[in-house]
């Protein structure tokens, strides 16, 4: 099973698709943990996209298209995966079916979070982040037993730069501008699954598993 998760930032996507890596064996494709584990290791294209994402703007496509197609010839990918954050462009959806096709491989589904901006708001700015996992809490909604420690690695938890207001603000608008058309792509191919994505986590879990049935 080759699924994307597509949605604005703080949709949930991440969340779901770890809990499905858990459970199905799928590995989650992040290209935002990705980028983040290059800026913290300092590698040369962690230099280069930290100043993107601090701004909330997009990482040029070139760079994460390559990032994914190194990616997906891994083994652990060979019984499918599920993409979270990519694609977030046209050419990048372009670029993987044409790097699929050319491996006899698809996309099967394309699921949909919808959720308001005002909720996006309200998660975003509470979200904290462990930069070692990349596991989320949230300071109201999903707090860790220990304050600011990940329950599951035990490193400090962070509040992402691109998770401050104003940032959050142009995410959201790039999120409409570029992301947001995927969905007339997948809709096009008969690949698009519409989820919403306001319920609680266990609902969402269910909406997933009922999608992808
Ligand atoms: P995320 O963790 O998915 O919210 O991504 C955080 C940031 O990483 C985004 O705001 C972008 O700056 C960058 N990024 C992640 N995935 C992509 C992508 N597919 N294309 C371009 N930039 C990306």
């Amino acid at each position: 099973m080759i699924c994307i998760f597509l949605g604005p930032p703080g949709s949930g996507k991440g969340t779901q698709a770890k809990k499905l890596m858990d459970k199905r064996g799928w590995p989650q494709l992040s290209t935002g943990d990705m980028l983040r584990s290059a800026i913290s290791k300092g590698t040369q294209l962690g230099v280069a996209a930290k100043g993107f994402m601090d701004r909330g703007a997009l990482v040029p496509d070139d760079v994460v298209i390559g990032l994914i197609a190194e990616r997906i010839q891994a083994a652990d990918c060979s019984k499918g995966f599920i993409l979270d954050g990519f694609p977030r462009t046209i050419p990048q959806a372009e670029a993987l079916d044409r790097m699929l096709g050319e491996a006899g491989r698809k996309v099967d589904w394309a699921v949909l979070f919808e959720i308001p901006d005002a909720d996006l708001v309200r998660r975003l700015s509470g979200r904290r982040t462990c930069l070692n996992c990349g596991a989320m809490y949230h300071v109201d909604t999903l707090r860790p037993q220990k304050a600011d420690v990940c329950d599951k690695c035990a490193s400090k938890l962070v509040q992402r730069d691109d998770d401050r207001p104003e940032v959050i603000q142009k995410r959201l608008a790039v999120y409409h501008s570029q992301t947001a058309p995927l969905a007339d792509y997948y809709r096009n191919q008969g690949k698009l699954k519409l989820l919403d994505a306001t319920q609680g986590f266990d609902a969402v879990t269910e909406a997933v598993e009922k999608a992808l049935r």
